[in-house]
């Protein structure tokens, strides 16, 4: 299977990324973390990317492209993959068909997890992030089990008003892929409110079919 994720930052796509890729034997690609380990790391595209990231902008199309097309050469992705946080805007979607073309793959569906604002800004607000695992956690809606040793922090970009930030950005630049995946007809919309274990469902009801058909 190769799925897109779509949707808002803080919708849920890393939290649901995760029982996709146990369950269906996939491996997810993050751009969003793996940006984070270059700057952690301090590499060049690491700096690069932090002036963006701080702000709650886009890194440029240029160098995310660049990411993907070193990702999908990995062996371990030829069996499917996730993508989560790619493509945010037309011009890496259009990359992104164009990558596919030239190894005769296509896209299985492009799943759309759609959570009203206000709701993302409760989500965000209590997200802490694994430094190791990349992980999320939900101070109330999905805590982090006891006895673990988490090294939990805030993301920096996950303060207010940079969220909103990147709500407007959402909204003006990676929205419009909806209707292009859907003139496809890969998009499949999911109401992104309920439970995880409710969203999950909605989720897993959509990829069997796309098993089965
Ligand atoms: P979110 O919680 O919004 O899903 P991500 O971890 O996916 O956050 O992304 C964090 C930041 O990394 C984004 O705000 C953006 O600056 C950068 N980023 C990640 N993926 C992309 C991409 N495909 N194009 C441009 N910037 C990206
Ligand atoms: P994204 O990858 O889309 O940015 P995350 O998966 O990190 O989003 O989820 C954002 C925050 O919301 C995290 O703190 C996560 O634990 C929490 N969360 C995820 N799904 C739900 C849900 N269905 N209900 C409540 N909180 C959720």
């Amino acid at each position: 299977m190769r799925i897109i994720f779509l949707g808002p930052p803080g919708a849920g796509k890393g939290t649901q990324s995760q029982n996709i890729c146990r369950d269906y034997g996939i491996r997810q690609i993050s751009t969003g973390e793996i940006l984070r380990k270059h700057t952690t790391e301090g590499t060049e595209l690491g700096k690069e990317a932090a002036n963006f990231m701080k702000r709650g902008e886009l890194v440029p199309d240029n160098l995310m492209i660049d990411i993907i097309i070193s990702e999908l050469k990995k062996p371990e992705f030829a069996k499917g993959f996730l993508l989560d946080g790619f493509p945010r805007t037309p011009v890496q979607a259009e990359a992104l068909d164009g990558i596919m073309a030239k190894y005769g793959i296509k896209l299985t569906c492009v799943l759309v997890l759609e959570v009203p604002h206000e709701e993302i800004v409760k989500r965000i607000s209590l997200r802490r992030t694994d430094r190791k695992t990349g992980k999320t956690y939900h101070l109330l809606f999905n805590p982090p089990p006891p006895g673990e040793a988490l090294e939990l922090y805030q993301r920096e970009d996950d303060h207010e008003d940079t969220v909103k930030h990147r709500l407007v950005v959402y909204e003006s630049r990676t929205k419009p892929l909806i209707k292009y995946y859907s003139s496809m007809g890969l998009a499949h919309r999911i109401n992104g409110v309920g439970t995880l274990e409710e969203v999950y469902g909605k989720i897993t009801k959509i990829l069997d079919e796309q098993i089965h058909k």
